[in-house]
């Protein structure tokens, strides 16, 4: 049998069966669809998991992260330092505050901040720091708590992948959203290991912060729609400040409940899948395997490898796509998007001062480890049902495209 005449490998699948049909039908059936008592209960559960006083459910990361930095009180005209090889949505949470996104390089190791090229980015208009897991590894948040606290600075995680991802702290294992900074936010987009088909969590250990993200997603209106429904006096609410529509559904989170019961296999079952994957791929010249700091343990959401010096990324992921395979290149840098450049100067900062980075059309001199990650790495297809074959096929193109 040819290659491309067998079962096409998608770079990813969700996992959802017969446990979230039937608890969509359960809800159906109650007749209460909107936030309300699965979304309670959804919260209850999703912060007794990763160990945290309070877990907040909202409709995104994007709009979780919106919330978090103006909490932590981003406004017009700060900075915020945040690395720009992530999801764009990162980078736009801090311009819909009309602040700076102060863009920091990432270790080309784990693709997380680089904790001393974040000191060196701190101004005195420095509102916040917003770290990101990505793709599921825990980035060094023991440097970054130090550096934040040093200043008094207040430190945000973007943990849109890491939902299920640890820490090892003297001993003990910590999940990713306790939270170890300020406010911890979480996707579930299908593409992360917990979906809701979209859906977004901010867990937090101030209940003041808690209170203002269940006001600022309903609107701003003083009393929830639940307090109204069982209330048998009758309630006038008012809008005390300017608020959003930013909630999940109960249909999303009687999803995102049986998904959380999944959640610790799919975790196991994605760190014996990349120990298979480190096995097969094993001494190819060049081929950059991820790498795991010792105190941390990744869901793996992602498998990231980079690519030998002498294969070209466009030609290498089009090969495997004629062969049936969908791996995709390295997180993007919103730096280098559109959005991002503007005729009035642009909407971003690099952090070393006016006219120092040099920074031209071909890119940052000071955010070049971000912008190696996205041309060399690549995303290999990873996923619960995946098998031992599928991955050897792919391991095997791999192999065999990486050759001189
Ligand atoms: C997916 C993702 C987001 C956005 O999450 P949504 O829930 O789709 O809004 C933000 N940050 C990172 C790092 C992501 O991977």
């Amino acid at each position: 049998m040819l290659e491309s005449e067998r079962q096409r490998i998608p770079i990813y699948r969700p996992v959802l069966g017969a446990p979230e049909s039937d608890a969509v039908a359960r809800v159906i059936s109650t007749g209460w669809v909107t936030q309300g008592p699965e979304v309670s209960a959804f919260e209850r559960e999703f912060a007794a998991f990763v160990g945290a006083k309070h877990a907040c459910a909202v409709s995104s990361c994007t709009v979780a992260l919106h919330l978090a930095l103006r909490a932590v009180g981003v406004g017009p005209g700060d900075e915020v330092v945040v690395p720009s090889h992530s999801f764009i949505a990162t980078a736009n949470s801090v311009r819909y505050l009309g602040a700076l996104p102060v863009f920091v390089d990432v270790q080309p190791e784990t693709f997380n901040l680089d904790p001393a090229r974040v000191s060196r980015a701190l101004t005195p208009k420095t509102r916040a720091i917003l770290a990101v897991h990505q793709l599921g590894m825990p980035c060094d948040l023991a440097a970054l708590q130090a550096i934040a606290g040093s200043r008094g600075l207040p430190l945000v995680e973007d943990a849109a992948c890491a939902a299920g991802s640890e820490l090892l702290r003297e001993g003990r294992r910590e999940r990713i959203g306790l939270p170890h900074g300020d406010v911890a936010c979480f996707s579930f987009h299908p593409r992360k290991l917990l979906t809701t088909g979209d859906g977004g969590m901010l867990t937090t250990a101030r209940p003041e912060w808690d209170a203002q993200f269940r006001r600022w997603r309903q609107h701003g209106m003083s009393v929830s729609d639940a307090e109204r429904h069982e209330s048998s006096g009758v309630i006038f609410e008012t809008y005390t400040e300017l608020g959003y529509n930013y909630r999940l559904t109960d249909v999303q989170a009687a999803i995102g409940r049986e998904q959380l019961r999944r959640l610790p296999g799919l975790v196991e079952r994605r760190r014996d899948q990349v120990a298979l994957y480190r096995e097969l791929l094993r001494d190819i010249p060049g081929l950059v395997l991820p790498s795991e700091p010792p105190w941390a343990r990744s869901n793996w959401q992602s498998f990231c490898v980079r690519l030998p010096d002498r294969v070209d990324q466009r030609a290498f992921l089009q090969a495997l796509l004629d062969e049936g395979v969908a791996a995709r290149r390295g997180v993007m840098c919103a730096h280098r998007e559109p959005a991002y450049r503007s005729d009035g100067g642009e909407p971003w900062s690099c952090g070393s001062g006016p006219g120092r980075c040099g920074c031209g059309p071909g890119g940052c001199r000071e955010l070049r480890e971000s912008e190696r990650a996205q041309d060399r790495g690549v995303l290999l297809p990873l996923y619960d049902e995946m098998s031992r074959s599928d991955q050897e096929r792919v391991a095997g193109l791999v192999r065999r495209h990486c050759g001189r």
